[in-house]
């Protein structure tokens, strides 16, 4: 398991609430420093400021040059801060920049000291991959459909594509909240990841759209597959939500390696729509 303390960087530029504004913006934009932590007496973090920040500073109507002065106008203090511990797992953070749209993390220790910083490029460096993983679910995200694209399109293997969308799911939010939503997205990502062989791709493709293209498949098999994905899916329980159940439209299609695999998808994708127009809760392969 991969800890924030090993993507994390050291070396943070810090000012603390006594400092100028000017110093912030002397350090941000001449020396091109991306960001910079405010920390206070006991060098704990209380802001952090990024390159997107400097509009609003500039915009502020200030009676002093003083970074405090500049906090309090922003109404920005300690407790609006996210921080990160340098134990915890990277996917935390990676999650917690994903749902509040940050860039950087302060990472700090138990007695909550500033000890380091965790970036969106700190990721990149050390873990390239994150890149194509979808932080919900684990499994892959779009980006990657293009890096596997070339090698499916010039090695001539047979394939086999699934759209795989969940029915209602707008109603399953609705009802139980956006959080059980979640829940449900990492819970079918699983079910589906443990349905397939491990060389098979799943690729989570949109909201509530899972992609899988299945190696050593052809119009045969096809069938058989998605029906057992469709049905292990319908079994999926939540100990919590009695009630709450789950049902998806699949579209398949049986692609013969004959040109770009974007149009295989889009076949998948309408056959995928006639299952819910059929009444969803089914799988239709493309005619
Ligand atoms: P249909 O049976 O026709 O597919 O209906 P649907 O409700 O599943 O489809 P629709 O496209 O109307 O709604 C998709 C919903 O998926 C809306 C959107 O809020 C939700 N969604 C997309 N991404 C996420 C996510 O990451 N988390 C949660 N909780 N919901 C998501
Ligand atoms: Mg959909
Ligand atoms: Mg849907």
């Amino acid at each position: 398991m991969i800890l924030v303390k090993n993507a994390m960087t050291q070396n943070v530029y810090h000012l603390s609430l006594e400092n100028s504004i000017s110093e912030l913006i002397d350090l941000m934009s001449e020396r091109g420093i991306g960001s910079i932590v405010i920390v206070n007496k006991e060098q704990k973090p209380v802001q952090i400021f990024t390159l997107r920040d400097i509009p609003k500073i500039f915009s502020a109507n200030l009676k002093d040059n003083k970074i405090n002065t500049l906090l309090s106008v922003l109404r920005k203090d300690e407790k609006d801060l996210i921080k990160v511990k340098p134990n915890q797992h990277l996917i935390v953070a990676m999650n917690l920049m994903n749902q509040n749209n940050i860039s950087h993390l302060p990472v700090v220790n138990k007695e909550n000291k500033l000890v380091g910083i965790l970036s969106m490029r700190d990721l990149l460096r050390h873990f390239p991959g994150i890149v194509f993983t979808d932080p919900l679910t684990q499994v892959n995200n779009r980006m990657y459909l293009d890096i596997i694209r070339a090698k499916i399109e010039k090695s001539n293997v047979k394939l086999c594509i699934l759209m795989i969308d969940i029915d209602n799911f707008k109603n399953i939010n609705d009802k139980y909240g956006h959080l059980v939503g979640d829940l449900v997205l990492k819970e079918i990502a699983k079910i589906i990841r443990t349905s397939i062989k491990t060389y098979d791709e799943l690729i989570r493709y949109g909201g509530e759209e899972f992609l899988v293209i299945l190696y050593r498949c052809d119009i045969k098999n096809l069938t058989s597959i998605g029906e057992r994905i469709r049905n292990s899916l319908k079994k999926i329980k939540f100990t919590k939500y009695k009630n709450l159940s789950v049902t998806v439209s699949i579209g398949g299609y049986a692609y013969n390696s004959e040109g770009d695999i974007y149009e295989g998808i889009k076949k998948a994708d309408q056959a995928m729509y006639q299952a819910k127009i059929a009444g969803k809760d089914r799988l239709i392969l493309w005619k």
